[in-house]
């Protein structure tokens, strides 16, 4: 289980609307959102791993000391949602070393996983995971294999692997359910908040119980908060796919929580590690 620590105005949707030289003139909402997520993980005993912008930790060191005393584990989003592809292989180790330098900074727990920003390690991308294994990271979660408008990466293997040759790097992708013959994502995103709840407990149950492996979910935290402001000036299409159904996503995470056992990345990572040898 995983949540993919960023505001509402740091999200693709709005990349074209909001620039990033406006961000901190923005209300943040990402420290109560998390808190409300920390309550919902304390109520259903379960730790997750929360990919943390370094953007994000500079402003709320505070709240990335209680996520981590609360036993979950802190890992990178990079630092300001850049997405992978728009950096060369220079300045994704730069952001990486900059938001690791942050993350370990405020939490004094050591960072080895990474999330790329909109799962953007790619086709386009074959030096993200050797930047990562020269760095140390232990796994990465950054990819989804699957062809969608924003992103994917439709041949990548849909179970853990590993991306680079003689390295321990074990990259987890996003879960994906195959519903005949073809792959539908099942990790969350849009599919989770504007499905019915139930075809994402299928799709779970089709991963654990027929295909005998872990699901890798995530979410944000503004996707439960219906009082977030609201952008007119955004396509509809991004409006339509960031607004709808965040009034029922606490209820819907609470019955995910409770109708599988889940776990911190980390762990879940050195049991494949371990299976894949
Ligand atoms: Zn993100």
């Amino acid at each position: 289980m995983s949540v993919d620590v960023e505001d509402w105005f740091q999200v693709g949707a709005f990349e074209k609307t909001i620039a990033r030289a406006q961000w901190d003139g923005l209300e943040r909402r990402v420290e109560r959102n998390c808190d409300a997520i920390l309550g919902l993980f304390a109520d259903t005993g379960i730790k997750a791993t929360f990919f943390t912008l370094g953007w994000v930790a500079q402003r709320h060191p505070a709240m990335m000391r209680r996520i981590a005393q609360q036993g979950h584990e802190i890992a990178s989003h990079g630092w300001d949602h850049a997405r992978v592809f728009t950096l060369g292989r220079e300045a994704f180790a730069l952001d990486i070393a900059r938001t690791r330098g942050v993350l370990e900074d405020a939490t004094g727990c050591a960072v080895t996983g990474y999330r790329a920003p909109s799962f953007s390690i790619d086709a386009r991308t074959p030096w993200a995971h050797e930047v990562l294994a020269e760095h140390g990271y232990a796994y990465s979660s950054s990819v989804a294999p699957i062809a969608h408008d924003h992103y994917g990466w439709r041949e990548a293997p849909r179970f853990a692997f590993r991306p680079v040759s003689g390295a321990g790097l074990v990259e987890v992708p996003v879960t994906t359910a195959e519903l005949a013959g073809r792959r539908m994502a099942a990790g969350g995103g849009g599919f989770f908040r504007l499905l019915p709840y139930g075809v994402s407990r299928w799709a779970i149950r089709q991963v654990n119980h027929r295909e005998g492996r872990p699901a890798a979910f995530y979410f944000h935290p503004w996707e439960i908060d219906p009082a977030q402001p609201r952008r007119k000036d955004a396509p509809l299409r991004s409006r339509l796919r960031h607004y709808t159904n965040l009034s029922v996503m606490a209820g819907k995470l609470r019955r995910l929580l409770g109708d599988f056992a889940w776990g911190r990345m980390d762990e879940v990572v050195a049991r494949e590690a371990a299976r894949l040898g």
